[in-house]
Order: structure tokens, then C-alpha cells, then sequence
């Protein structure tokens, strides 16, 4: 077993005194506990100004494992990372091509840092390392790394959407963008949709091929390129929510809800999570069906996020004013609709508040796969499991077959569907419920590691062409 480089925008170094790492982090530093390993990626801190640039990046041991950071520019972090991949690629993986923002300057700031990583992680990589780099933000990384002569196994993991190629190529780059997955040895989408689209765009631009094994040919490299469904920590997460009865904000919640059903809605408050039409589908059925009014409670728990990207604050004010709306409108002298929290809430509380919940919302417009339908499913209680109503556009809706698939853009609809996820008897509910919860217990997130590594281990180290790439 190769020693594991884990290359991602943030990275989770251990301080003592703050909340353990989701999931997701659990689960790679556990793989490269294992292995031994070394994860490098940004440091969260930006550089003083006329500080130059970083030399080296900044090294702490922790059980094992590595962790090099390195601090950028006001400059670098504007053009590589609220630029060019938040405001462009972000939108655009999520289909919305109304929302994305194209300057060569962000580009030439994104490709400048990509540089700067590589050079700074090349002194600290070995020959048989296993190199694995996450997400949007460092697609060019294996090319950077490649033409100063790094021949290791590289693998790429794309946590969100991988668009089809009518909007993937309103990148004006997408070109390049596809050149740079070719110089990875495994790519990883969440869905086979998302293998569908890449392979679609390799077809019609002319770039390459599917082997008969189901690897591609591009730009005269083979690549892996698969689907590896991200998933949870599963039997963990049950095990918290069972155990949350007992949390105090648990409890407090409960009693203040009565015996009101409670439907949940947890999501950043990012644009693509269609929040706005979930609460306009609300309204729509508390219009449709009154005798519901009074007895149930939607509670959003909802965190703002990338404050410096002005689409997001727009968002903000339209939601705050639908939640609003909502609230005047409906309300009793001793009832509330709409309970809009912005806030995060502990894991343990967010597991209790799940299995107290009898109907699950979550329906974004686009979503590479969205955690928190599977944390919905796995904090049920098996004896009395919520209903989760899931956007058929979240990459989740390939895996959970139980679950009411909705259509966000149907807000009549998605109205319709929380009566009847309301109304559903037990039994339904139990059926529906142990097919989704068997699924994620075997595809858990430790399962998405191991098949990831595995396939990147069988891949042969890069031939030497790809030094050109
Ligand atoms: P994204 O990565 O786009 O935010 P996901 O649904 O895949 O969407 O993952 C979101 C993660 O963040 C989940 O693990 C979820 O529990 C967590 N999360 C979202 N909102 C909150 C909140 N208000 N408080 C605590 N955790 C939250």
C-alpha cells in the first residue's frame, strides 16, 4: 500500500478544542492513518499584504498524518477561489449559467495558484505516493504537477455536478478544463450521470473514446472514469441520533413543538439548494391544505455562506422576505409556519432533530449529491422513520429509490408531495425507509474511500507521455 496525498482547497487540521470533522474528513485521515499520508491544501489565513509568496508550505504532525498548509494573497484567494471558482465554475456544474461570472483574470489567478500548490507539494511527495486531489478548485493540479516531471498515480474526485456538454461548454476554457482531467489516472464523479455528460462531451468534441473495459481514451491518455457515490458515516450517524433523544436543544425543540409535526429543512444557504421554492411550495400547500395549519411546523436551519460572492446576499434577502411573507400571512396568536434559523447546529442536535422530524425537505435545483438526505435517512428511528421528499436533481435521488422524488421547479407539485409525505402510513413509511437505509449502510462514506483508493492503486503508474499533458 502506497502512502496517500490528499490534495483539497481547506484542510481540516486537528486543533484541539474544536468540533470533530465531518464525515468526509474522518474518513480520508483514516485512510491515510493507515498508510501513512500527508494532506495539503490551504490554510484558511490570507498572506499579509507585499508578503511575496509562500516558499513552503507550513507542516504539523497529528496520529500519522501530515498536514502542509499553505496562506495565500487577498489577491490570489479573489481571482482563485470567490472568482473563478465560485463564481464561475460553481454555478455553471450547477447549471446555472445565468449566474456565472467569466474574467480572464480570475482564470489566470485559478491557474496561478494550481501553479503555486504544485510547486510547493512536489518537495514533499515520494516516488510511490498515491496522489488524491478533491473538487472544483484544483482540476489543473495533476497537469501542474505533471510538467515538472511528477509520474505518481494521481486521482481527481468531483464532488459536484459534471454538467452536460451544451453548458459545459459555455466555459470558455472547457477545453483545457477536460485536457487537465485527462492528465489524472482516476476521475471520480458522484453519479453516472455525471459519467454520462463526460462522456457525452468526449464524444461530440471529438477528444477520444470509451475502451471496451469502460475506461476512456482522452488526449491519448487512459482514464478511469467512474461513478463513486459519497456517502456517510452510516451507522455512526444512527447511533448519535438514537442517543439525541436526550440532547437538551432536542428536547427543548420538541416540547415547544407539541404535538405539531415537525418537517426540517438543513441546507447552506447557497442558491442551488432551492430554498426560495421550498418555502413558496410550503405556502403553496398551507393555501392548499388549511386543515394542516396549526399542525405541523417547518423548521429551515440554514447557515449563510460565501458572503463574498453577491449573488448570495441577494438570495438572502429574498429568502428572509419569503420566510417573512410566509409567517404574516399564516400565523396564529400560538403558531409559527416557519421556523427560519441561520444558524449551524451541533451534529448530536442535528441527528435528534432528523429522527423527530416526521418529513425530511430536501430538494435542491442541482446537487452533486447532498449529504443530508442520507443523514435524514440514517438518524430514523426504524420503528416510526420520517419521509424524506428528495429533488430528483440531487445526485442522492440515483441511490435513494424510498424516498418521494420531487421536482423543485414544481412548486404546485412539491406542495402536493408534502401531503402526502405527511398523510403517509406506517407502513409505507417502514418499507420505504429500510430499502433507502440498507443502501447507505453498505455504500458508506468508508466504502467510497476504499473503492476510490482501490481503483487508483490497480491503475498502472502514469506512463511517461503524460509528462507532456
Ligand atoms: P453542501 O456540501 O453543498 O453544503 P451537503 O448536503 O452535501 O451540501 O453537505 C452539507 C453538510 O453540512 C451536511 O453534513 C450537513 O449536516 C451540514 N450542515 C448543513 N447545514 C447545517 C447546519 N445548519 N448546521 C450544522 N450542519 C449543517
Amino acid at each position: 500500500m502506497s502512502r496517500l496525498v490528499v490534495v483539497s482547497n481547506r484542510v481540516p487540521v486537528p486543533t484541539p478544542g474544536t468540533p470533530p470533522a465531518g464525515g468526509l474528513a474522518v474518513a480520508l485521515s483514516g485512510a491515510m492513518k493507515a498508510r501513512g499520508g500527508l494532506w495539503f491544501g490551504w490554510s484558511g489565513r490570507t498572506l499579509p499584504p507585499d508578503a511575496g509568496e509562500p516558499r513552503a508550505a507550513e507542516l504539523t504532525e497529528s496520529e500519522g498524518v501530515t498536514y502542509a498548509v499553505v496562506d495565500l494573497s487577498e489577491r490570489d484567494l479573489d481571482d482563485y477561489y470567490a472568482g473563478f471558482s465560485n463564481r464561475m465554475l460553481w454555478p455553471l456544474f450547477h447549471y446555472r449559467m445565468d449566474l456565472t461570472e467569466f474574467t480572464r483574470v480570475n482564470l489566470a489567478g485559478y491557474h496561478r495558484v494550481n501553479r503555486l500548490f504544485s510547486r510547493l507539494l512536489a518537495p514533499q511527495i515520494a516516488a510511490d505516493d498515491a496522489i488524491w486531489v478533491h473538487d472544483y478548485h484544483l482540476i489543473p493540479l495533476a497537469a501542474e504537477l505533471r510538467s515538472i516531471g511528477c509520474k505518481n498515480r494521481m486521482g481527481f474526485f468531483l464532488h459536484i455536478p459534471f454538467p452536460p456538454p451544451d453548458i459545459l461548454t459555455v466555459l470558455p476554457n472547457h477545453a483545457d478544463v477536460v485536457r487537465s482531467l485527462a492528465a489524472y489516472d482516476v476521475v471520480g464523479f458522484q453519479t453516472p450521470i455525471d459519467v454520462e455528460n463526460f462522456e457525452t462531451y468526449v464524444r461530440r468534441e471529438k477528444i477520444g473514446r470509451r475502451l471496451p473495459d469502460g475506461r476512456f481514451v482522452v488526449h491519448g491518455r487512459t482514464v478511469r472514469v467512474e461513478a463513486y457515490p459519497v456517502g456517510i458515516e452510516t451507522q455512526t450517524f444512527a447511533d448519535v441520533a438514537a442517543a439525541s433523544e436526550r440532547n437538551a436543544l432536542v428536547r427543548r425543540t420538541k416540547e415547544s413543538l407539541g404535538d405539531r409535526k415537525l418537517i426540517i429543512g438543513v441546507d447552506r444557504l447557497d442558491y442551488s439548494k432551492g430554498i426560495a421554492e421550498r418555502i413558496q411550495a410550503f405556502e403553496t400547500f398551507l393555501l392548499l391544505d388549511p386543515e394542516w395549519r396549526g399542525r405541523c411546523t417547518y423548521l429551515q436551519i440554514t447557515p449563510k455562506s460565501r458572503g463574498e460572492v453577491p449573488e448570495y446576499a441577494a438570495m438572502e434577502r429574498e429568502v428572509a422576505g419569503l420566510a417573512g411573507r410566509i409567517n404574516g400571512t399564516f400565523s396564529e396568536l400560538d403558531w409559527t409556519p416557519l421556523r427560519y434559523v441561520n444558524r449551524t447546529v451541533g451534529r448530536n442536535a442535528l441527528a435528534g432533530l432528523y429522527r423527530y422530524a416526521r418529513v425530511g425537505l430536501v430538494t435542491p435545483l442541482r446537487d452533486g449529491m447532498n449529504l443530508v438526505a442520507k443523514e435524514f435517512v440514517a438518524a430514523q428511528d426504524p420503528e416510526n422513520p420520517g419521509v424524506l421528499l428528495l429533488s430528483r436533481f440531487a445526485g442522492a435521488a440515483s441511490e435513494l429509490d424510498g424516498a418521494l422524488l420531487t421536482n423543485p421547479y414544481d412548486v404546485d407539485g412539491t406542495a402536493g408531495s408534502i401531503a402526502r409525505a405527511l398523510d403517509m402510513p406506517l407502513e409505507e413509511r417502514k418499507d420505504r425507509w429500510s430499502s433507502m437505509f440498507e443502501r447507505i449502510l453498505e455504500y458508506d462514506v468508508a466504502w467510497w474511500c476504499r473503492s476510490f483508493l482501490d481503483a487508483l492503486e490497480n491503475e498502472e503508474a502514469a506512463p511517461p507521455q503524460a509528462g507532456r499533458i
